[in-house]
């Protein structure tokens, strides 16, 4: 079986974890980009192994990833921030377009905050974008985290804008409204997935 894959993207605090198990509860299969770049350099994994060979042992800690020593390493080293994302970033494609595939549900949704930062709309048949105004996001991310305003406007610049995400996507949730009207909005595009499944070979 060969599921149709939809990528799930947004900034931080748009609501891609409240949409994808929304998703979830009407048995779609999710696959998570974070998730899968843990599991590619998890102990015993071939990431974990390539990053020891060029970086040295002083990248584990109890046999796993030391992330702060790994952090520190490419912090302000530009090429060996390439290096590393070079290894990391083909293996979590890789695995992430896999499990889509194989996924048993009509269509999968993989998760990636980062897709329009990363360049990976080729990787899906379509883009969906959770869309918040920039305020609210801010307010809601704060509020999750108890972060203060400043680190997550720091966050915040650091992901494609607004109107980048808007520019890339095929399919849009306007999360600015209650949960109610979230989950009108992706009943709506589930029963549209499902649709596009059905003629997806
Ligand atoms: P992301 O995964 O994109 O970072 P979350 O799904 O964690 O975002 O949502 C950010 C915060 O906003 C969470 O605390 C979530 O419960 C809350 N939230 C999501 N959607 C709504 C909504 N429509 N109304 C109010 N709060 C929401």
């Amino acid at each position: 079986m060969s599921a149709l894959l939809i990528g799930l993207t947004g900034g931080i605090g748009s609501g891609k974890t409240t949409v994808a198990n929304l998703f979830a509860d009407r048995g779609i299969e999710l696959i998570d980009a974070d998730i899968i770049a843990r599991e590619v350099v998890a102990p015993g994994s071939d990431g974990l192994k390539a990053i020891v060979d060029h970086f040295g042992k002083e990248m584990l800690s109890s046999g796993a990833l030391d992330r702060a020593a790994l952090r520190a390493r490419v912090f302000n080293n530009p090429q060996e921030l390439r290096w590393l994302n070079n290894l990391i970033h083909p293996m979590v494609r890789t695995t992430m377009t896999e499990r889509g595939k194989a996924a048993a549900s009509p269509y999968a949704l993989l998760v990636i905050p980062l897709l329009v930062e990363n360049g990976l709309q080729s990787l899906v048949e379509r883009v969906l974008v959770v869309d918040l105004p920039e305020e609210e996001q801010l307010r809601r991310t704060m509020s999750r985290d108890s972060n203060d305003r400043a680190l997550v406007e720091k966050i915040m610049a650091n992901q494609a804008s607004r109107e980048q995400r808007l520019a890339a996507a095929d399919d849009l949730i306007d999360n600015g409204g209650n949960l109610a009207d979230l989950n009108t909005q992706v009943e709506r595009l589930h029963q549209h997935y499902l649709t596009l499944a059905g003629s997806h070979e």
